[in-house]
């Protein structure tokens, strides 16, 4: 899976392996399927409720408190069973933006931008020091890591240290499920922060409960 196609996908099957590197082998032990996983249990189980909530109406039967941290499989399965319940043709559009919304991009972390140096590969061909290094024998295709990000392929961008009360009041009203997007907007607008407001110009209520924006103000994973 790449970036653009995770943008993009309405595979959520697809999407949730990718999350989780589950690739499950006989006889394997399931912690040794999470080694490489690229996103948070508790993001997972939020992304069953929000579904649930949303589509079903059923919100209240997930005791995502009672879910036990330590099977990891439960949860796998959990999720598996949402998503095929959100198999349909009109559903898995909704499911798979659910998802995007509540995990951001698992290719770079939160508050963070894509490195345009190397245009969020991490690694490029520095014409320049190859040209400058003929000398030194360099062999063809030698590999550098950007400078800029270090190889990181995203870079952070400039946040407060600690929001501003009234960001962390509204940010935690809308964890709650009420409606003050706008409101919140207004004040990171205000705080010079334009790229992180243009996520709460969506509708008012849309955000779920582990929305990436939200959490990230709420310092929450
Ligand atoms: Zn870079
Ligand atoms: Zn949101």
């Amino acid at each position: 899976m790449t970036e653009e196609l995770w943008l993009t996908s309405n595979g959520i099957e697809h999407m949730v392996r990718f999350l989780t590197s589950y690739m499950p082998r006989e006889g394997e032990q399931y912690f040794e399927l999470f080694r490489g996983i690229k996103v948070s249990f508790r993001k997972l189980r939020l992304y069953c409720k929000a579904i649930a909530k949303h589509h079903y109406d059923l919100g209240h039967v997930i005791h995502l408190d009672s879910m036990d941290q330590s099977e990891p499989q439960l949860l796998i399965r959990d999720v598996e069973f949402w998503n095929r319940a959100c198999s349909s043709e009109k559903k898995r559009p909704i499911a798979a933006n659910l998802l995007r919304h509540i995990v951001g991009s698992p290719y770079r972390p939160p508050g963070t931008t894509k490195c345009e140096h190397c245009k969020g590969e991490g690694q490029f061909w520095e014409f320049d020091k190859i040209s400058s290094y003929k000398h030194y024998m360099i062999p063809p295709g030698h590999y550098e890591k950007c400078y800029k990000c270090d190889g990181k392929s995203w870079i952070g961008k400039d946040y407060p240290k600690e929001w501003p009360s009234k960001v962390l009041q509204l940010a935690e009203t809308i964890n709650n499920g009420e409606q003050c997007g706008f409101a919140l907007r207004d004040e990171l607008l205000d705080l010079g922060q334009p790229d992180l407001a243009e996520h709460f110009i969506i509708d008012e209520g849309q955000h779920p409960e582990g929305c990436w924006a939200v959490d990230f103000i709420l310092g929450k994973e």
